[in-house]
């Protein structure tokens, strides 16, 4: 089931890309597997996954020990930074920077780890009350800031949009996650590079992929419904 849940939101993604004229091969999937067993993991690496997210430091650490070393693994949601220490080597890209301070913690942790640390910046563009991320006027001034720490890159951009029923009432704010990549990546700042748009999740994905996502985030359309209940 979940292989063949990965293969067509696969197949989606390539009829997005097609509609709007993109190479397929520029959109990564990541497979979203918070509160998915490990066993539901190696079913979708059977259909071909290689990319996932969790967005709890404990979790994440966990399944890193015990699946293949070759996996890659993205750090999706809010990040403690007194939890920085444990995912610096661990994540691959962490998605969800929001603070000069965040920031900073991972640059200490990156710098004593002595290894590259990738990171999106987490844009709150709907200015959702309840929602992390920086907003849209304040991003330039994050990522400058950002930019000058040591063993740190950012690589682009991140956005939650809302939960919406309609999935097309999120296009505008795919659109403008996607413009203010475009502005920041023209003023060319040292240690930014802007080629990640990590947008888009199991309602909407195909619409962000539609408007330049780089990075979709599925979870539900993979593994099934989550339940949060112990
Ligand atoms: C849980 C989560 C997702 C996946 O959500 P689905 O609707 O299940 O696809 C994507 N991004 C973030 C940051 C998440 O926390």
């Amino acid at each position: 089931m979940i292989a063949e849940n990965y293969r067509d939101v696969k197949e989606r993604i390539q009829r997005a890309c097609e509609k709007s004229g993109r190479n397929p091969s520029d959109v990564t999937l990541i497979a979203v597997s918070k509160t998915k067993p490990v066993e539901m993991i190696r079913e979708a690496m059977e259909a071909g996954a290689a990319f996932f997210g969790e967005n709890k430091v404990q979790e994440l650490c966990e399944k890193y020990e015990v699946l293949p070393k070759d996996l890659h693994w993205h750090m999706i949601g809010h990040l403690q930074r007194n939890k920085v220490k444990y995912v610096v080597d661990k994540a691959e890209l962490i998605h969800s920077v929001d603070s000069i301070r965040l920031a900073e913690e991972i640059s200490r942790e990156a710098v004593k780890k002595e290894v590259q640390a990738n990171i999106l910046i987490e844009v709150n563009v709907a200015e959702e009350e309840s929602k992390f991320g920086v907003r849209t006027e304040d991003t330039e001034e994050l990522i400058r800031k950002t930019a000058l720490l040591p063993n740190v890159c950012i690589r682009g951009l991140m956005t939650i949009a809302p939960y919406v029923e309609d999935p097309e009432e999120n296009r505008l704010v795919f659109r403008t996650l996607g413009k203010l990549a475009v502005d920041i990546k023209k003023k060319n700042i040292d240690n930014v590079s802007m080629d990640v748009l990590s947008m888009g999740m199991t309602g909407d994905y195909e619409v962000a992929v539609e408007e330049g996502a780089t990075m979709v985030r599925v979870g539900t359309g993979i593994f099934g419904e989550r339940s949060y209940a112990l």
